[in-house]
């Protein structure tokens, strides 16, 4: 049976920085992940842009808000793609990445570290805590940590433990689901016109019946490599059935996903010019979940501590994105801190005094509903992952 000191569930942005962290702290690290590649929706889902990693104040350029691995990982995301400064969006700066080169960074990342082992296609099925130590199943495999850290962004290991340890949105509330996917080969440039164009004749399309409702949502964002364009379609998912967790209604969106991103992408190559040598559209690994379960710390972060940029004494993190709500499919509703100034994440919020050495991290930390609304991007993921690998690697 492995054993090691820390073993991090999940290989997203919170998963890459906590197993980066914890290993550099000086824990024998394991990072499991699900699908083939790391980087979690940043990659997998083709989430494209890293919100969270600025300072909330903008009237001062942008300035990076988490100090270490969030700085390392934007660094070197701008370096790969050539970008000089982060983007401007109206009160918030964003910075767009490369979801393939992502993947590559976090894998570079991690094999540059001796303590760190990472496992591609490993599931963790079961968690129990053996005298002193956890046991976790991966695959068919057990395996031993004396810490661990749930980065799932699903809660996976709190859904094992209890249902005292999580909980979730009612189905109606959930930040709705999307379906991201790209298309290369665009000519001109993504300006306000042509997005303004775009929007017009999908509108249509959907009146006339030849595109399915989820294509009138449509948002288009270009990427940092030239000629190609992202698409972000959010969906309604069933309305207030909606349950990320439940996996016949998780197949049932992704069909609809990859359906609706076939019809658009030939529809944009027959009716806009930008589009007309357009190649086959890339598709995600998976859908965009945005919410499904939290853990339930010992301190549930409220969306007035983020607005009242309410500081702690235990404070690890610090969260910088406003309150992005997404409930329905007709896109977000922000609502900005009462000051330009970050609000802190406590270690409290990543751990549960009934659960001595688990700590976790990213979407899944203790939070409510609408205090996730801005924790959940994945600059601040990656400043929470951090944290917790570091509290990890010292219990
Ligand atoms: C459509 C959409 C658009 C978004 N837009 C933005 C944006 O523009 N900017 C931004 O910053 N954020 C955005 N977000 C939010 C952000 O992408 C996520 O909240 C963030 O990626 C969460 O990071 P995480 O590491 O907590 O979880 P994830 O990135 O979800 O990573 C969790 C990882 O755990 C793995 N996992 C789960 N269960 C298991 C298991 N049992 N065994 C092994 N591995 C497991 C998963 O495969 C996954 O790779 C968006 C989200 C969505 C869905």
């Amino acid at each position: 049976m492995s054993a090691y000191d820390v073993i991090v569930a999940g290989g997203g942005s919170a998963g890459l920085a906590a197993a980066l962290s914890a290993s550099r702290h000086g824990a024998r690290t394991l990072l499991i992940e699900r699908h083939a590649q790391l980087g979690g929706a940043g990659s997998n889902a083709l989430v494209h842009t890293f919100c969270g990693l600025f300072h909330p104040n903008v009237s001062q350029g942008p300035r990076w808000l988490n100090p270490g691995i969030p700085i390392e990982i934007g660094q070197r995301l701008m370096k790969m793609s050539g970008q000089t400064e982060p983007d401007l969006m109206g009160r918030v700066y964003v910075l767009r990445h490369e979801p393939a080169a992502l993947a590559q960074l976090a894998l570079d990342l991690c094999q540059q570290e001796p303590l760190l082992t990472v496992q591609t296609n490993a599931s963790l099925a079961a968690v129990q805590r053996q005298d002193d130590a956890w046991q976790l199943t991966i695959n068919d495999e057990t395996v031993t940590a004396r810490a661990v850290v749930d980065t799932t962004g699903d809660a996976a290991i709190a859904r094992c433990l209890g249902s005292d340890l999580w909980r979730t949105a009612s189905g109606d509330r959930l930040y709705r689901p999307a379906y991201v996917f790209a298309i290369r080969g665009v000519t001109g440039t993504l300006d306000a016109s042509t997005r303004l164009q775009v929007a017009a004749l999908l509108v249509r399309a959907v009146k006339a019946g030849t595109l399915a409702k989820a294509a009138l949502g449509a948002s288009l964002r270009s990427s940092p490599q030239a000629g190609e364009v992202f698409i972000s379609m959010d969906l309604e998912a069933g309305g207030a059935d909606w349950d990320p967790l439940d996996p016949a209604k998780v197949t049932a969106l992704e069909q609809e996903g990859k359906d609706t991103t076939q019809a658009i992408a030939r529809f944009l190559r027959d009716q806009h010019p930008a589009f007309a040598t357009s190649e086959d559209p890339i598709l995600p690994v998976h859908a965009g979940i945005r919410e499904s379960a939290r853990w339930l710390g010992d301190h549930i972060l409220t969306a007035a501590d983020i607005l009242s940029s309410r500081r702690f004494g235990d404070e690890v993190a610090l969260a910088g994105w406003p309150l992005e709500m997404r409930e329905t499919a007709r896109g977000p509703k922000f609502r900005y801190f009462d000051q330009p100034e970050p609000a802190g994440i406590p270690a409290r919020c990543l751990r549960n005094a009934a659960v001595p050495r688990l700590f976790f991290a990213g979407r899944c930390l203790s939070a409510d509903h609408e205090a996730l609304a801005s924790v959940r991007v994945m600059g601040t993921c990656l400043a929470t992952g951090q944290a917790a690998g570091r509290m990890a690697a010292k219990a």
